[in-house]
């Protein structure tokens, strides 16, 4: 199995009903052997109608933020807890979470990303722990059972609405940054 096989498969996925409402599944992209990973909540508007995660308002901040760390988009790999657009951009609810996770996992497995960060609390909460709020869990480092650290902040939409948060938001992304250069990952190594 490998990305392309798998996309394949999940643009033909109707495992949840968000998929009748939907232009398009918005799989993920970024480079297949990324060391760093990210990870959002759902396509909005503008995903739904490209085909592609992270390329509305929200995207262009999240492409600002990986180019402040030093790295270029094509350099990570960029992906959603759910792959197809929740109407009106509402949270997916637990069972298209629930779903549509499979699929992560598997983009995850092949990956093998050293570290993945968690944007908002639809992330933190499907893939470290129900109910939490990112605002107390932000800036703290998790390992996964794959053995990848995870560090939640917050979403990007979060700081278009509050940019107040920026700045612990750069921290947590500074201390991803200290992790890469810790373990030997550096952007001019691809
Ligand atoms: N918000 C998300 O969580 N994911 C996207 O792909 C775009 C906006």
């Amino acid at each position: 199995m490998d990305l392309t096989r798998l996309a394949e498969q999940a643009l033909a996925c109707n495992k949840c009903g968000l998929r009748q409402q939907a232009t398009q599944v918005v799989f993920g992209e970024g480079n297949p052997r990324a060391d760093l990973m990210f990870i959002g909540e759902g396509p909005g508007a503008e995903e739904d109608r490209q085909g592609r995660p992270f390329v509305g308002a929200a995207g262009q901040l999240l492409t600002r933020m990986i180019s402040a760390m030093g790295w270029r988009r094509d350099q990570v790999y960029i992906a959603n807890i759910v792959k197809c657009r929740p109407p009106g951009n509402r949270v997916p609810k637990p069972e298209e979470a629930r779903a549509c996770l499979p699929w992560l996992y598997q983009q995850i497995d092949l990956v093998q990303p050293k570290i993945i960060v968690l944007l908002g609390s639809t992330a933190l909460q499907n893939l470290i722990k129900p109910g939490a709020a990112i605002t107390q869990y932000r800036g703290r480092w998790f390992v996964d059972e794959r053995g990848i650290w995870v560090m939640p902040t917050y979403h990007p939409a979060a700081l278009l609405r509050d940019p107040a948060k920026k700045a612990e938001c750069w921290q947590d992304l500074q201390q991803v940054m200290a992790v890469l250069e810790y373990m030997g990952l550096h952007p001019n190594s691809y």
